[in-house]
């Protein structure tokens, strides 16, 4: 092939000369040109669900592209998006009326944000602060960068950064102090909303929290009259164990984000889910009120259909009884973990595992991760480890036998690469 022109995301091309060519995609596989295949452990960057190509929602999109393609969703609107529409709202925890489309992650957190800004302004007592939680991350453009963790990946950025205010990651045995700082934040009433990756801080490490300290949280923004965003671009459709995290604490959030899985990992789509009360902020004959926000493919009609495939696919497959099945796989296949001296920090939440690497550097730019990438995909295996933190986050039809090759490379990776104390 001719010198490619293209720009690979969050690649360095110096140290990254040659980028293997995908010709096919199937179920947990991707298929090279040279007829080999690759284990996708981590589901293309978290989205794909079921599966590769899961034939109805690659069906659904055939169908629908033979009648709509992108069509101005102002002033307009068509049946893939109204049908999906109810069908989150039917989804989503009690009290989240009112979807507003978008088509990334990134994007379905700027629309919140500008939402919770927008509702504060509209009922005439503005509040623009927003609260976040260490160690986050809620998608690379300006905004989403300004309510993540800064560090090495937006370090160039940081001047255009707005200021939050960030309460601690509820660490192990130190819960109390998140939600007590929390509280002291909150006292001045100047905190538009809280935005949260709930259970699950994905590109932060795969650091888990237990639910209890959630529902916590949302008992503190109902008292302060905070809003609570929910990102769940990563944590929904099953992830982390029930369609969305929120369920495992009993909350309803004001706002919920969702992305990633929402199309069962086949086209980009986002949602951006609110109560009505938010909505009702911005119902007016006033058209200052109106929510000032659009992006050009909003509601693609493929990409709703493709995602109304994924909710048929939800209620008629078992999908339940599959993440149930490969949560317990990942808990026991971590269990064999727990006393290998080289590891450390063994953890699941739903179908997701994670388990640090002892090594003598951490953090995303450890020299140790783009050499464990080479050596799980020298084994045919896509693992991405974020610094030294190994995880799997595979589609939902791995197989058993899938994931134990995946913790034999694992153990030996851990021979190979790890220190012991
Ligand atoms: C991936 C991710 C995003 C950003 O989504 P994009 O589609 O990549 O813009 C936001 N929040 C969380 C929790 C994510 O994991």
């Amino acid at each position: 092939m001719a010198q490619s022109r293209v720009w690979h995301p969050f690649t360095q091309h110096a140290l990254e000369p040659s980028i293997p060519e995908i010709v096919l995609t199937e179920g947990a596989y991707l298929h090279k040109a040279d007829g080999s295949r690759i284990l996708d452990a981590i589901s293309s960057w978290w989205v794909v669900t079921h599966g590769h190509r899961h034939p109805r929602i690659m069906k659904a999109i055939e169908t629908t592209a033979s009648n709509l393609d992108q069509i101005i969703f102002a002033g307009f609107t068509h049946e893939p998006a109204e049908r999906l529409a109810e069908a989150l709202v039917g989804l989503a925890p009690a009290g989240l009326d009112r979807v507003f489309y978008s088509d990334s992650g990134s994007t379905s957190i700027e629309v919140a944000l500008k939402m919770a800004l927008g509702y504060f302004r509209n009922i005439g007592a503005p509040r623009s602060r927003i609260v976040v939680m260490e160690h986050s991350y809620h998608g690379d453009t300006i905004g989403a960068m300004s309510v993540g963790a800064r560090g090495v990946f937006n370090a160039a950025y940081e001047p255009l950064l707005f200021e939050v205010d960030t309460i601690p990651f509820p660490a192990a045995g130190r819960e109390q102090e998140t939600l007590d700082r929390f509280e002291a934040l909150s006292r001045d009433r100047r905190a538009a909303a809280l935005i949260v990756e709930p259970l699950v801080l994905g590109a932060g490490g795969m650091l888990m929290y237990p639910a209890w300290v959630l529902t916590e949280l949302k008992r503190i923004t109902e008292a302060a009259g905070t809003l609570l965003i929910a990102d769940e671009v990563m944590t929904g459709w099953g992830r982390t164990g029930t369609m969305f995290a929120c369920e495992q604490a009993s909350v309803s959030p004001d706002i919920l984000c969702t992305s990633k899985g929402l199309t069962g990992g086949t086209i980009p789509l986002a949602a951006t889910i609110a109560t009505d009360a938010i909505f009702q902020a911005h119902y007016s004959e006033d058209r200052k009120k109106t929510f000032f926000h659009s992006s050009s493919y909003t509601a693609n009609p493929i990409a709703c259909a493709a995602a109304l495939a994924n909710v048929e696919i939800w209620h008629d497959e078992p999908v339940a009884d599959r993440i149930a099945a490969l949560s317990e796989r990942q808990a026991a296949g971590l269990r064999r973990f727990r006393d290998n001296p080289r590891f450390t920090d063994c953890r699941t939440t739903g179908t997701i595992a994670a388990l640090d690497l002892r090594t003598g550097s951490a953090g995303y730019l450890a020299e140790i991760g783009p050499k464990l990438r080479a050596f799980f995909l020298e084994r045919g295996l896509l693992v991405r480890p974020l610094g030294n933190v190994l995880y799997l986050l595979p589609p939902y039809c791995i197989t058993g036998n899938e994931l134990d090759g995946l913790y034999d490379a694992i153990e030996e990776a851990g021979e190979r690469f790890g220190s012991k104390p």
